[in-house]
């Protein structure tokens, strides 16, 4: 396998783009290596410049579920662009995409849409703030809420891989309004609001944590957080971004919070809901999302924002997504993880394999994995072993050992017999 082209391409990247990518986790950083450069994706499978092709495991980092250029997403984003790209007027396609954000979610009565998660996230901050009139806002150690300001402390994604202390660039005053707790921590987030509760406008969490590697929400967690911020009066915001519509047909609020009988009040979404074009949202109650303008006096705006061409992907693509298609997402991961186990277990390399719902991610130490402390105990030199072994082998995974595996609808026997095989000769590369 060569990668000369991806090489060339590269090295002119970074002669006019800061590292040579749009985002940082796409340069190999942590892993070491070349960025392979895409040519074309289709299904499962992803084809590089140089002609080689994967098993996409990272499915664009979630918007891909239904694999790559399915023919009812394509023939929503060309149908939708050849009526034009943007209006920046109201259009119906948005309208169709909130109707079906709003049959899916219970709790969900209205839909901002925006054009990046990072925004959607800014906007329920905002509202949260206008809403209960205060300014702490308490997020969770390893959690990932975009690259906003007030949400740059201790977060996972990228700045985890990069193990980056909190960004320079943030002002002291903004890092001030956000305390970050353990995850998980239920004493911690008790004390916190038993010292300060009345100054909390809201807490906002990962409604199952997947940017620090997967870390399930310990059982009660979530619907503590729901209780506690509704006794005191803050705002709870459900972040969904990546597990929206991923896990489940409610998303992970459907699996949890619907049964169990809590609910948050504001969700954001994103990822899935554009099918892979640039669209996010946040969601919520009327009373609280009918305080943005032009419905009340809280300002937020877009001029991409509802984009036509991303809501018609983003539809198309929720309507792959069946009781049935989350059922083979859901055997699928499982099949996925049974055979990584499997190829770490025989050359007994430390791991733990965790999961919530089709989302998984293997952390290259013992477990349990329950806190971003835990996780960063991990060996990422050995992941970045056993990633390239599998980059050689044609699997595509996460250039990070801090991020989740995606599975799509699109991945056939065919394609876990290779993972399979590829993870047996990578568990040996990385136990050498
Ligand atoms: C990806 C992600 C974001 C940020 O979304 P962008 O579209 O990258 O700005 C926010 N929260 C979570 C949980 C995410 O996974």
């Amino acid at each position: 396998m060569t990668s000369t082209l991806s090489a060339e391409w590269f090295e002119r990247a970074r002669a006019v783009m800061p590292g040579g990518v749009s985002s940082p986790v796409r340069a190999f950083g942590s892993v070491g290596g070349t960025p392979r450069y895409v040519a074309s994706a289709s299904g499962s499978r992803v084809v590089d410049v140089d002609g080689n092709e994967y098993v996409d495991l990272v499915g664009a980092w979630g918007p891909m579920i239904a694999g790559h250029a399915h023919p009812a997403v394509v023939s929503a984003i060309t149908q939708a662009a050849a009526e034009s790209a943007s209006f920046g007027a109201p259009a119906q396609a948005e309208v169709l995409l909130a109707e079906e954000i709003v049959a899916r979610v219970e709790p969900v009565e209205r839909v901002r849409f925006t054009s990046s998660g990072t925004e959607a996230v800014m906007t329920a901050i905002r509202l949260a703030r206008a809403v209960t009139g205060r300014t702490l806002i308490v997020k969770f150690a390893g959690c990932y809420h975009g690259h906003a300001d007030a949400m740059l402390v201790a977060a996972g994604s990228g700045v985890a891989t990069l193990a980056l202390p909190d960004s320079p660039g943030v002002p002291a005053a903004v890092a001030e309004g956000t305390v970050v707790l353990p995850y998980g921590d239920v004493a911690a987030v008790d004390a916190l609001f038993a010292q300060r509760g009345e100054d909390v406008a809201a807490v906002i969490t990962e409604a199952a944590p997947a940017n620090m590697g997967v870390v399930p929400p310990p059982p009660g967690f979530n619907e503590h957080l729901a209780r506690i911020t509704s006794a005191f009066g803050a705002l709870f915001v459900l972040d969904e971004v990546l597990t929206g519509f991923r896990v489940g047909p409610a998303g992970w609020w459907g699996i949890e919070g619907a049964r169990e009988g809590w609910r948050p009040d504001l969700f954001t979404y994103g990822k899935v809901i554009g099918g892979g074009l640039p669209l996010a949202a946040v969601a919520g109650d009327a009373d609280i999302l009918d305080r943005l303008a032009p419905a009340g006096d809280v300002y937020q705006a877009g001029t991409l924002s509802g984009n036509p061409t991303a809501t018609a992907a983003g539809l198309a693509t929720l309507q792959q997504l069946t009781p049935q298609a989350y059922a083979r997402l859901d055997a699928t991961a499982a099949q996925v993880c049974g055979a990584v186990g499997a190829a770490l277990d025989a050359v007994g390399l430390p791991h733990t394999i965790a999961t919530a719902g089709n989302l998984f991610s293997v952390f290259w130490t013992d477990g349990p994995v329950r806190t971003y402390e835990d996780a960063r105990r991990q060996d990422t030199e050995r992941y970045a072993r056993f990633f390239h072994a599998m980059l050689d082998a044609g699997v595509w995974l996460p250039p990070s050992a801090y991020e989740a595996w995606f599975v799509s609808t699109a991945h056939s026997d065919d394609d876990i017999d290779r993972i399979a095989r590829a993870a047996r000769t990578s568990a040996q590369a990385a136990a050498r």
